[in-house]
């Protein structure tokens, strides 16, 4: 018995090589999204990539090492560089999103903003980041870059072109993410993009409440789109991931910031996130129509003060997302007249259809008392009154309403 040999690919089909990625432009979104990340050669015929577990890849030579090693991005080489199962989930977000050029994942989306981030600066770098920014978002820049000698400045999601006046010779990154995943304001993405690309500072937009179904940074000129897949691509409560999406000019960079810091996912959760990929489309439409028809319902309640959703004409930011976005999704709060934050207990705790829990984006609603500390630093909200995030999931709309309205009732008879 000899050593055993990799598959050589010689009939076509099963294969270890990296195919190149269909051209699906031409498609709408929802036929991407099923053909997206399914050549031949990822699966012999079988509909799914089969889990390909990998540490070890055995080479049939001592010249197939060496060809391996001037080019190990095109073939099976090492577990951490994946395998066709990772390879499948990183062309499909790809293919998601005009003007990429690839896709690098993460055990998690905060993962993959660190690792965005790093991608880009260097000591003594000056990085802007939205005000309305993720927390641990904030936390990665006020801690980690910090101590690299790296200079955050917070700045108003309002700012739009006006962040020019914030530019130094130092600035290296401006960090957006719209909407704010707690406080819901729309940046304008291409009026930011265009300064930022004039003179050669990276832009990153965090778009996990969007998904590139609703908006595309880099089409808005951005050079790094991040997802949380933890959140509606996973769609089940059940994975923690991320992705980072480059245009061509940054995808070196970020590829090798990868490498570096030594991330990768397992096969098994590169499944889950592809299959969960899969039906995103119809999940966010139903998502979207019932979070619309539940923030309507909010916002007549005579208890409620506004509802922070930027789909209603109400918001602030309602024409740029307009301009910008192709919808919404199924996330958004809203701000109650009076009481404190203390008293949504009254409202939250006996909720019947809403968990109480982080995370968002799966087919189960949640329901979420929203602390700002520690979230802000540059601007203040322009509302006192304590407020509740809400993720709606795919139940009856009907009886998400009947579960708030009895919960409004409880938390107004405190008073
Ligand atoms: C949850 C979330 C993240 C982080 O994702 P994890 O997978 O939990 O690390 C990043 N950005 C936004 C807007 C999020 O909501």
């Amino acid at each position: 018995m000899g050593r055993q040999r990799h598959q050589s690919g010689g009939d076509g089909r099963l294969t270890s090589r990296r195919q190149p990625p269909a051209d699906l432009s031409g498609q709408a979104v929802a036929t991407r999204l099923v053909h997206a990340g399914r050549g031949p050669g990822f699966s012999d015929g079988i509909v799914n990539p089969p889990v390909w577990r990998a540490s070890t890849i055995l080479f049939d030579s001592c010249a197939d090492l060496e060809a391996a090693n001037a080019s190990p991005d095109a073939q099976l080489y090492y577990g951490r560089r994946g395998t066709p199962t990772q390879w499948a989930l990183e062309d499909a977000l790809t293919a998601l999103e005009p003007g990429a050029a690839g896709t690098k994942l993460f055990p998690s989306g905060v993962a993959a903003i660190a690792t965005a981030l790093l991608a880009v600066v260097k000591t003594g770098d000056h990085v802007l980041i939205t005000d309305s920014a993720y927390e641990p978002t904030r936390l990665f820049a006020d801690q980690v870059l910090k101590r690299m000698g790296i200079t955050t400045q917070y700045f108003d999601p309002a700012i739009g072109a006006g962040i020019e006046t914030l530019l130094r010779a130092e600035t290296s990154v401006i960090l957006l993410e719209s909407p704010g995943s707690l406080t819901f304001e729309i940046q304008d993405v291409p009026a930011i993009t265009a300064i930022a690309r004039a003179r050669g500072i990276v832009t990153m937009l965090d778009n996990t409440w969007a998904t590139p179904l609703r908006m595309q940074p880099l089409a808005l000129g951005c050079d790094i789109s991040i997802q949380a897949l933890t959140k509606y691509v996973g769609g089940h409560s059940d994975l923690m991931m991320g992705s980072a999406t480059a245009t061509k000019a940054l995808l070196p960079r970020l590829k090798a910031a990868t490498y570096r810091l030594g991330h990768t996912v397992s096969p098994d959760d590169a499944a889950l996130a592809l299959r969960g990929l899969r039906t995103l489309a119809v999940r966010l439409d139903r998502q979207e129509a019932s979070a619309l028809q539940v923030a309507r319902w909010l916002a007549a309640q005579p208890a409620v003060d506004r509802v922070l959703h930027p789909a209603l004409p109400s918001h602030p930011g309602h024409d740029l997302w307009r301009r910008d976005f192709s919808g919404s999704s199924g996330l958004f709060a809203f701000v109650l007249k009076r009481g404190t934050r203390r008293q949504l207990a009254a409202l939250i705790d006996d909720l019947q259809h809403f968990g109480i829990g982080f995370s968002w984006g799966g087919f189960e609603s949640l329901a979420l008392p929203v602390r700002l500390d520690g979230c802000r630093s540059v601007t203040t909200l322009p509302f006192t009154g304590p407020f509740v995030r809400l993720s709606i999931g795919l139940e009856d709309p009907g009886d998400l309403i009947a579960d708030l309205d009895a919960g409004l009732r409880r938390y107004e008879a405190q008073f």
